[in-house]
């Protein structure tokens, strides 16, 4: 176990790692931060900040010896650079589930391998693939990057209309991944914390409605069927054993209109549509995350108030900074921000969670006009 009073390390310094560090500061432990520039919204609430790129192996190798245990907050980390410095000190999770989520082939190929439903998919390596395939699944697709894809970017939907030359001009890589375009009904999402000694728990189903590919709400309670949930939830956990997690995994799912759930993809890490629960669970998942690296007793996931999350991008910074004031007057608001000091269009800066949300969401309506962010429909 690494009691309260050791020093945990956290490769990557973004709002996730921020958010790790403010629990973790909770609890008593010292946290060290590493990654590129200084000031950054994890460096700005850690003891100490640690200036290197992700493949300076030597860097991270000094970096990882002065820490009790590590982890990571960012996708795309070079696996190489964590499968280097994990004999100097434990990292969890084990970088070879990072590995999988970081090429989408890879990972769907993973879930197939594994038993977990995920959306039919192929690997394309030419615009004349790409049209072979719209034309043998007779439906709208999506192509997307294996790797360093996020938040929409690498991405071209395509249809038998399409210009599969120009999509995959636009691509612009040697091979990629086409996936059938789901019909969803919704899109959800499951976190689940495993430690070392076998303990599991997961926080309860959160809806999510994407804007331009980007998180833009979260929704708690998710609005499905009970067995659902129980499903969604039953997934995760085995997927937490099969892997051997020591951490948190998040599991991002579509479900269709015929009730079928499957798997868009996974990231070994704090998540967006989780910083719902720093407002409305007694056990945050940022703390259930520091709890399982260092070997404590898991907390409860059950939220204790319903919630609806909004994400703050720069954009809301068009025409002048947003109306804090304003917005902070409205009852049972809470704003985050993540000390970003430029911002820019489709860069997250924060985020608003309204804790008693009502059924209507009015009140949804009023932060979001607040936030300059274009309505969406509930
Ligand atoms: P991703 O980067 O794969 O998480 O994609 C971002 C968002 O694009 C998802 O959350 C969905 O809203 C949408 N999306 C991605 N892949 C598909 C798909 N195969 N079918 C329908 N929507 C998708």
């Amino acid at each position: 176990m690494i009691k309260p009073g050791k020093i945990i390390g956290i490769i990557g310094n973004g709002q996730l790692g921020r958010m790790s560090a403010i629990e973790a500061k909770k609890m008593g432990y010292t946290v060290y931060v590493y990654g590129p520039g200084t000031e950054t919204p994890a460096g700005q609430v850690s003891d100490i900040e640690v200036e290197g790129d992700y493949d300076d192996i030597d860097k991270l190798k000094q970096f990882a010896h002065g820490c009790d245990v590590l982890t990571f907050e960012f996708e795309n980390i070079p696996a190489i650079s964590l499968e280097a410095i994990r004999a100097v000190t434990p990292i969890h999770p084990d970088p070879f589930v990072l590995e999988i989520s970081q090429n989408r082939l890879g990972e769907k190929n993973w879930f197939e391998a594994n038993g977990f439903p995920t959306t039919p998919f192929e690997e394309v390596k030419s615009a004349s693939e790409i049209g072979s395939v719209v034309k043998k699944w007779k439906s709208k697709a999506v192509v997307k990057t294996l790797t360093l894809g996020y938040d929409g970017k690498g991405q071209a939907k395509v249809d038998l209309e399409s210009d599969f030359q120009a999509v995959w001009k636009q691509i612009g890589v040697k091979s990629a991944i086409i996936e059938k375009w789901v019909e969803f009904d919704h899109e959800i999402s499951v976190i689940v914390a495993r430690n070392e000694s076998g303990e599991i728990v997961t926080y309860p189903v959160f809806e999510n409605i994407h804007r331009n590919h980007i998180l833009d709400t979260t929704i708690f309670p998710a609005r499905m069927e009970k067995d659902i949930k129980r499903k969604a939830r039953e997934m995760a956990k085995t997927m937490a054993e099969k892997i051997k997690l020591i951490g948190l995994l998040t599991i991002e799912m579509f479900l269709t209109a015929d009730g079928q759930l499957l798997i868009n993809e996974i990231a070994p890490r704090p998540h967006n549509s989780g910083h719902i629960t720093f407002d409305v669970c007694a056990t945050s998942q940022f703390q259930q995350h520091i709890r399982a690296i260092c070997g404590l007793p898991l907390g409860n996931t059950e939220p204790y108030s319903p919630g609806i999350m909004v994400n703050i991008l720069g954009d809301s910074w068009n025409g002048g900074e947003p109306n804090w004031k304003y917005l902070l007057s409205m009852d049972f608001v809470n704003l985050h921000l993540y000390g970003k000091m430029d911002p820019k269009p489709g860069r997250k800066m924060g985020h608003v969670v309204k804790t008693n949300p009502g059924t209507d969401f009015s009140d949804f309506d009023r932060i979001r006009q607040i936030l300059k962010i274009p309505p969406v429909d509930l």
